[in-house]
């Protein structure tokens, strides 16, 4: 099978060629302008490949529910020109009859993970990047989690740590997971770049108790088999023991799983397996699962 896979995030978008076993043969990256630019950037790519299907995860909000009128539209970005674009619908023009894969990047990389990465096999895993932005892509018992929207892991409240004042760097809700815990957020509270602090700087402390306070939610409402920690921020690889003390000390031996309460848990909240990759082998997934669709 010839799959196609774009990953569209809001400064550059990632094309490539694969196929089903998520191996990448061709792949090309360009900045993220206008709509109407970049989809020609797009087709300008595509022409004359012969795909059999073709997978978009996508920066968000989206609205991903095939039932629905809006299904294919990027809804409320802030990005100039994007806002109530219907992205698929374009695609779709271009390539008529071509199945579309179409979700949120971390829905994609989630789905990536579990076919060809780090979660290969398992049927309920939770994907998290915490880069620019804080978000979370989940499968639940084999299906893609969607539901109302589309999850919005980053954005829940957080109880702050009694010894962090900062004011918190999310425009809507202040100090949620994000306006606590993403890369800009350490930027500012710190006052420099994350990947220039030391890894013994105490920031790195502060986030992997913002991590596992998250973690801990996310393992008592979706129960994932596995957890993979993606994105810029989790470059700095000493987060890794501190969140695995925090998750456990924080559910005290409640949830009774070798996974949780032992040693075990290196392998349970783990890098992504694609690394770089997680997001281009996302789109392929959904490109796979568009076509068996
Ligand atoms: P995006 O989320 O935009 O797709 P990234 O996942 O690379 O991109 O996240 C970028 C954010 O991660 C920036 O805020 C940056 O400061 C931070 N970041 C990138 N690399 C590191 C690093 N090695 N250590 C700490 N923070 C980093
Ligand atoms: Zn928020």
């Amino acid at each position: 099978m010839r799959l196609g896979a774009i990953e569209a995030g809001g400064t550059k978008f990632v094309v490539a060629i694969g196929d089903e076993l998520g191996q990448v043969i061709e792949r090309d990256a360009f900045p993220t302008t206008t709509p109407e630019e970049t989809t020609q950037r797009i087709f300008d790519f595509f022409d004359g490949k012969d795909i059999d299907a073709l997978g978009l995860g996508c920066f968000g909000p989206i609205d991903p529910d095939l039932k629905s009128p809006t299904y294919g539209y990027i809804t409320t970005t802030p990005k100039p020109g994007w806002s109530n674009y219907n992205i698929v619908k374009a695609i779709q023009d271009h390539y008529p009859g071509l199945p579309i894969g179409f979700d949120t990047d971390v829905n994609g990389a989630a789905l990536g993970e579990a076919y060809f990465g780090a979660a290969k096999g398992l049927d309920s895993v939770l994907y998290l990047t915490i880069g620019t932005g804080i978000g979370g892509g989940a499968i639940v018992e084999g299906n893609l989690v969607h539901g109302l929207l589309h999850p919005e892991m980053g954005h829940m409240t957080l109880t702050q740590r009694e010894d962090d004042p900062y004011k918190g760097k999310c425009p809507y809700h202040g100090t949620c997971f994000e306006g606590l815990a993403a890369g800009p957020a350490i930027e500012e509270r710190w006052g420099v770049k994350g990947s220039e602090l030391s890894v013994d700087h105490p920031a790195w402390d502060l986030e992997a108790w913002y991590i596992a306070q998250a973690l801990a939610i996310y393992v008592l409402t979706i129960s994932p088999k596995k957890i993979i920690l993606g994105g810029g921020v989790m470059h700095q690889e000493q987060l890794f023991p501190m969140i695995y003390k925090y998750l456990q000390e924080r559910l005290h031996g409640y949830v009774q799983k070798d996974e949780i309460t032992t040693d075990a848990i290196n392998n349970y909240i783990v890098s992504p397996g694609l690394g770089d990759n997680a997001g281009v082998c996302g789109a392929l997934a959904l490109a796979k699962l568009a076509k068996e669709r």
